[in-house]
């Protein structure tokens, strides 16, 4: 390890505690050598011949080689879940496709601990969110689905719904289980088929997944798994036998694919970027706001489309937040993602880190003050230390684009309507967050932020039952509760 420390002279920083390193074990999860594609319930070698390896971003060990999947391969997938789909799915009873979710659902909490390690080893996030976030939520999207199944005449009454067909779906690499959670639950729930395309860099935990899926016999072409890159990304989206896109991932991709599906009758859902605003008031409780700050931008190494990137906070109580930030932030314990006491893990890749480095680059070049905690950085991998920008004006990059890494830009305000307009200065709309102790400034700012989801006096919770999604630049439709029902039905 080598020692890379940056100082603030001016706030001196408690050195974290020392802690004994507790890894977990990786004796629990198998790899194999070389993946195929999934397809009809078997692992079939890709046409294209392709495949490419996966790396761990921690250590930059390959972990396994991976088919990369091309246009034949897609359309395969693709066939396989239309006859699925035509073959029963779509018409068994309700309440056995409901079986099959809660059997995915247990059989996920059952493997909850190889699943974690896998997510950790392959993305780089440490074990304490895989294993305390990533997991127990992924079960839950699949328990709440499964309760929804055979209710659909309750949830969309006198409108007659029926499942879409087949569904294609692409899922970005900073929560690969979560978002494959968030995509196929609701979709088989309505009585769809699928075909799913992975992150490049992330595709092991989807990959454990077919042995679920196998696991819970559920017939073949229901789901179908196809890794590769964005070619076949875009192959998916442009598949004619595909009567549903539904997308996670950058704002870029996310309107060529709009464009791609535009008069085609394809059904389609984008959740994109987000630069969302934390606002933190004059009566607000401090600590909690501080834990909230904390984990609003520093959770998955930022890697996160809701993070709370912007912190906004109310002039008069500035300097007491910032010192109590810069405190807390010298406690984060940046390392190996499979130890249980590490905070921050790994950047997910190197284009990921250079795009981080980049942007913070433009910060102190535009002017910001930045302030890193001194941390140890280990040497293989890709890492970058909890940063934070003071200084920050609304017009710098680092306050407008997505950074998608561990670094905050922190703006002040005065009055909650100069917060409102600074919150709103963005061309996104995911999320939001506000701290005070008063409610009627609750519910009064959360009707004038634009934003889908608005976190009052807590930050990144995520629950089946709450619908998610984003206005303007991150995208439309919901995913989670009954909304994330409706992109997957039609009506008659
Ligand atoms: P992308 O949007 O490129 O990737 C998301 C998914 O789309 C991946 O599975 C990707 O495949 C696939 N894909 C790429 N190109 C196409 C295409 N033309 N048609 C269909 N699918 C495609 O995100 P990146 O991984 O490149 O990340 C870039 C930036 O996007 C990040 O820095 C971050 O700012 C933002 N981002 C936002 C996310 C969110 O949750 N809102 C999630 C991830 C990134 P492949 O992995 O092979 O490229």
């Amino acid at each position: 390890m080598a020692e890379l420390e940056r100082r603030q002279d001016r706030f001196p920083v408690p050195s974290a505690f020392d802690y004994a390193p507790a890894p977990e074990s990786r004796d629990i999860v198998t790899l194999e050598e070389q993946y195929g594609l999934f397809i009809g319930g078997e692992w079939v070698e890709p046409r294209s011949s392709e495949f490419e390896a996966t790396v761990s971003p921690a250590t930059e060990e390959e972990l396994a080689r991976v088919a990369f999947a091309g246009e034949e391969d897609v359309a395969l997938a693709v066939d396989a879940a239309r006859e699925a789909f035509d073959d029963g799915w779509s018409s068994i009873a309700p309440s056995e496709r409901a079986k099959y979710l809660f059997r995915i659902a247990r059989i996920l909490q059952e493997r909850s601990r190889e699943f974690a390690v896998l997510e950790s080893l392959d993305g780089g996030k440490p074990i304490r969110e895989s294993r305390d976030v990533d997991l127990p939520l992924a079960a839950a999207h699949f328990f709440y689905y499964a309760g929804w199944a055979d209710k659909l005449e309750y949830a969309f009454p006198n409108r007659r719904p029926r499942p879409v067909g087949v569904a294609g779906q692409i899922i970005p690499w900073n929560f690969p289980l979560l978002m494959l959670a968030w995509k196929i639950a609701p979709a088989l729930a309505a009585g769809n088929t699928v075909v799913l395309k992975p992150a490049e860099s992330t595709p092991l935990t989807a990959l454990l997944f077919c042995d679920v899926v196998r696991q819970a016999e559920l017939p073949p072409g229901v789901v179908n798994i196809v890794t590769g890159d964005g070619r076949a990304g875009a192959a998916l989206v442009q598949h004619p036998g595909v009567d549903k896109v539904a997308f996670t991932g950058s704002t870029e991709v996310g309107k060529e694919i709009q464009r791609s599906v535009a008069g085609t009758g394809k059904k389609l859902t984008l959740e994109l970027g987000g630069k969302a605003a934390n606002i933190i008031f004059d009566d607000a409780p401090l600590d909690q706001a501080v834990e909230g700050i904390i984990n609003g931008i520093y959770f998955n190494q930022g890697h996160v489309c809701c993070a709370g990137s912007r912190l906004l906070v109310q002039e008069s109580i500035y300097e007491q937040v910032i010192a109590k930030l810069k405190r807390r932030m010298g406690t984060l314990r940046v390392g190996d993602p499979l130890d249980k006491n590490t905070d921050v893990g790994a950047i997910n890749s190197k284009q990921q880190l250079e795009k981080i480095r980049e942007l913070v680059a433009a910060g102190e070049e535009e002017g910001a003050e930045i302030f890193q905690p001194a941390c140890r950085l280990p040497e293989k991998g890709w890492w970058f230390p909890p940063t934070v920008f003071t200084n920050v004006a609304q017009s710098y990059r680092i306050a407008q684009e997505e950074i998608f890494g561990p670094v905050l830009s922190v703006l002040t305000f005065r009055t909650p309507d100069e917060a409102v307009e600074k919150a709103n200065n963005t061309p996104y709309g995911l999320s939001a967050g506000v701290w005070t102790e008063k409610g009627s400034r609750i519910l009064s700012m959360a009707q004038r932020l634009r934003a889908g989801v608005i976190w009052a006096n807590t930050y990144n919770r995520f629950d089946p039952a709450s619908p998610f999604g984003g206005y303007k630049e991150s995208g439309f439709g919901r995913e989670g509760g009954r909304h994330g029902l409706e992109p997957y039905l039609r009506f008659e």
